[in-house]
């Protein structure tokens, strides 16, 4: 196993290490607030965040940096940071163990990325259902606003950075940055048609970034540490830092594991999460939350780095890793994954609202054994109706599950076929019932 430091678990990892203002100081915390803050001008943090190489750990796996360089240099206005703590993609839990046991790692973060882009007022959009971590974030921001580093004039260097909690109301497409904006702005939580992207026209029509809760967390350290160091672990050039990969499913050890990025799925499943819970062979896992395609045992050395993944067909995501035993119904595991796609469609384009609502159905009469041999064809000219042609990435995502079970484990659907011709043989009638 490959030994490494944590870097964003290592408080929570210390006995009795609570998560308060002491605590967090106590280990360190703040000196990065301490170290540039009226010190090194806003555009050298940016430069150094640029050169560690940080990606946004959400799930596009953005350049942070690029990113913040993308607004303005001229706009005199308001300009936003928006921390998306908006976790609902099934299988990731990372983000909920960093705001619940180590709040002040990421209000430090919020900070020093305000002061990076120029922005006073910053939100942390949280998911509705954690509401400990909304909780725990609002004492977080007390403490650190009576400590003089949340506010105005932060630690007497006359700059502002005032940090909001917003919580939203379980929505997952409220995790889509636009639709986060809305939600935001107290409106229906709907993607807006890109462009305009939110670096020149995001929350209020204002300039500004919407980063994941990881990202964020990761900046004290980069600060701290030096762009070299981060660089220096994972993947480099285009996969530097650790990453908290959340292992789900039939293992024996579920939970999140903070690695450099590049080990192998091999590594994480067998030797972080114990390897399978029955000791049955492995049959599938989901590499990156549920929007990434299924991958299958081929796939166990490939590096859980952004290009690795990519390059055998699906994508790192948002680290949410699901695994799946031999024995696993793949065609009900799809359905179960169109189902929930299903009811998160917001229906704002129709290929995602009327597609999704088709494919249900579809799989559904599948795995009834009520298919069609012809239902094969129609789910995979559904899927390429969909992909692609929506407002925002949500189509691609719901296809994944459907497209990569037919594309490995197309004999579970026809053997549920061939079960339901047997069963219409046995039972003309049923025919006529099928709706
Ligand atoms: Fe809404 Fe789906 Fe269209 Fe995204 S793809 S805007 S979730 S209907």
């Amino acid at each position: 196993m490959s030994k490494h430091e944590p870097v964003l678990l290592k408080n929570m990892l210390q006995p009795g290490y609570t998560g308060c203002l002491q605590d967090y100081e106590r280990t360190g915390g703040y000196q990065a607030l301490r170290k540039v803050l009226g010190k090194v001008p806003p555009t050298e943090v940016t430069a150094t965040v640029m050169k560690s190489g940080l990606r946004g750990r959400g799930g596009a796996g953005f350049p942070t940096g690029v990113k913040w360089g993308f607004l303005p240099k001229d706009y005199r206005g308001p300009r936003y940071l928006c921390c998306n703590a908006d976790e609902s993609e099934p299988g990731t839990f990372k983000d909920r163990q960093l705001i619940e046991r180590d709040p002040h790692q990421i209000l430090e973060g919020i900070v020093l990325a305000c002061y990076a882009i120029g922005a006073e007022s910053s939100y942390i959009y949280i998911r509705g259902e954690f509401v400990l971590g909304a909780r725990i974030l609002e004492q977080a921001i007390a403490e650190a606003r009576t400590a003089g580093y949340i506010g105005a004039n932060i630690l007497n260097t006359g700059i502002t950075a005032n940090v909001w909690v917003h919580r939203g109301a379980g929505a997952y497409i409220c995790g889509e940055e636009t639709a986060l904006l809305e939600s935001l702005e107290g409106k229906r939580g709907l993607p807006r048609v890109k462009p305009p992207f939110p670096a020149t026209h995001g929350l209020y029509n204002k300039p500004t970034v919407v980063n994941n809760v990881e990202t964020l967390a990761n900046l004290p350290h980069i600060i701290n540490r030096g762009p070299e160091w981060f660089a220096s672990i994972g993947s480099p050039p285009k996969s530097t830092g650790t990453r908290i990969f959340c292992v789900s499913g039939h293992v024996k050890r579920s939970g999140n594991y903070e690695v450099p990025m590049g080990i192998t799925f091999r590594e994480l499943i067998y030797e972080h999460a114990g390897g399978m819970r029955s000791d049955k062979p492995l049959k599938a896992f989901i590499p990156g939350g549920a929007s990434a395609p299924f991958l299958t045992p081929d796939h166990l050395d490939v590096k859980l780095d952004f290009e690795s993944v990519a390059a055998a067909g699906s994508m790192l995501g948002s680290g949410g890793v699901t695994v799946m035993e031999e024995g696993t119904d793949m065609v009900w595991a799809a359905l179960r994954l169109m189902e929930f796609f299903y009811h998160e469609s917001c229906g704002k384009c129709t290929p995602c609202r009327e597609g999704s609502s088709w494919l249900v159905q579809t799989m559904r009469r599948i795995v009834a054994k009520r298919g069609r041999m012809e239902d094969l064809e129609t789910l995979v000219d559904l899927c390429k109706n969909i992909a692609g042609r929506t407002v925002c990435a949500f189509g691609d995502a719901e296809v994944a599950p459907i497209m990569s079970t037919l594309k490995h484990w197309k004999p579970e659907y026809v053997t549920l076929i061939h079960e339901a011709q047997a069963a219409n043989l046995l039972h003309p009638k049923r025919i006529m019932a099928r709706p």
